[in-house]
């Protein structure tokens, strides 16, 4: 039996109907830009996350872009980035004019280094600072990270594209967060038909902002205030979010179920895998396994591929040592821990109603190709 890394067709039984119910109402009606679905989506959002505000656009590098400028972040300031994420946090700094310094991972939550990130504030004192919320979980020393960049007065984004239901401290991890953001890209946890995004405040003032950045920077049709772009999240596709958000409490369990499964299992084959630290419950968002070894990391993969089973790496390489990255890099915090961490990691099939059938069979290639991967 063959194993995809991720299937996204699983829908609930109803799903489908209740979808092409809403997409023909909506179309007969013309109903394509702003209204109720999308109002509905932010204010369901806003209520499940526990933020005061959430502004749906139009991805989810467009919602770092928009919190990035809405806090006044611009050419030339310097903005600390995790040197582990995905390259859309790297980009948003570069795309709104300021200047990237990377930091350091940590290799025990997959967050950045505390130390590094300490080190960076105290000796460039940056107008703002993004931590990516990787893997379905946040660092261990959010409470930490959050209460430095309030001390210093550094304006702290944290993308959570990854993190959606995951949870800290038994409250959504978006709760007390200045600007946090998410994306609706299909793979993520809420994920959508197509693109989108959202930036979560419970600062009125700046989400007032958000949505007119993202909006032309409108004031009133034909009246701007501000020079912004046109990211709005479409009216189908906020349709989309609602029905998916009608599922999203079985769809996390699922996930989570999942995990529970590998965390039993996978131990027992000696591959070791990475978890959320203490006080989180994770989203079930991916498995990751770390492998420390390149060869028998190789030798794993080519055993799971013959093998039918699908895998990833999220993230094989650092932000600093992309070839995009040379002409905007500002700095590096830390050590190369981030290097040895993007080495490391092999995710292995993970989604919302895997099969125990399924489950077992990665177990059971992972224990017998780990075997393969020892000889070698
Ligand atoms: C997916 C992702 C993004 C970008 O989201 P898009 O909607 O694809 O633009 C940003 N940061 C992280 C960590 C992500 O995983």
């Amino acid at each position: 039996m063959n194993v995809p890394f991720i299937d996204l067709k699983r829908y609930e039984p109803g799903f489908h109907k209740a979808l092409m119910e809403k997409f023909h109402l909506m179309s007969l009606d013309a109903q394509f830009i702003g209204g109720r679905e999308v109002s509905d989506l932010e204010q369901r959002l806003s209520s499940l996350l526990m933020v005061e505000h959430a502004v749906a656009c139009a991805n989810g590098t467009d919602a770092l872009q928009l919190a990035l400028r809405a806090a006044g972040v611009g050419i030339g300031d310097a903005v600390l980035v995790p040197n582990v994420t995905f390259w859309a946090t790297f980009e948003a700094v570069v795309n709104v004019g300021a200047d990237p310094v990377t930091i350091d991972a940590d290799l025990s939550d997959g967050g950045v280094s505390f130390e590094a990130f300490e080190q960076a504030i105290r000796k460039l004192q940056p107008k703002a600072a993004l931590v990516a919320h990787l893997y379905g979980w946040g660092s261990a020393r959010l409470l930490d990270l959050r209460a430095l960049c309030r001390k210093h007065g550094v304006v702290l984004v944290e993308d959570g594209a990854q993190s959606f239901g995951a949870r800290y401290q038994g409250a959504p991890i978006c709760k007390g967060a200045h600007i946090s953001t998410t994306s609706f890209y299909p793979a993520k946890v809420l994920g959508g038909a197509g693109d989108g995004g959202a930036v979560f405040t419970d600062d009125t003032e700046l989400a007032e902002k958000l949505r007119r950045l993202g909006n032309h920077g409108r004031t009133a049709h034909y009246g701007y205030g501000d020079v912004g772009w046109n990211s709005r999240l479409d009216s189908l596709q906020a349709a989309f979010l609602n029905l998916s958000l009608d599922h999203i409490d079985a769809r996390i369990a699922s996930r989570r179920e999942a995990v529970a499964y590998y965390q039993k299992h996978l131990p027992s084959t000696g591959i070791q895998m990475m978890s959320a630290p203490d006080g989180y419950e994770e989203n079930g968002y991916c498995n990751v396994c770390l492998v420390p070894d390149p060869t028998r990391k190789a030798a794993m993969e080519t055993c799971l591929k013959t093998e039918g089973i699908g895998f990833g790496n999220i993230y094989p390489s650092v932000m600093s040592k992309q070839p995009g990255a040379v002409a905007y890099l500002k700095g590096h915090f830390g050590g190369q821990a981030g290097d040895q961490l993007c080495a490391s990691v092999l995710n292995l099939p993970l989604f919302p109603y895997m099969t125990e059938a399924e489950l077992r069979r990665v177990v059971d290639v992972v224990s017998a190709c780990k075997e393969v991967a020892h000889v070698r």
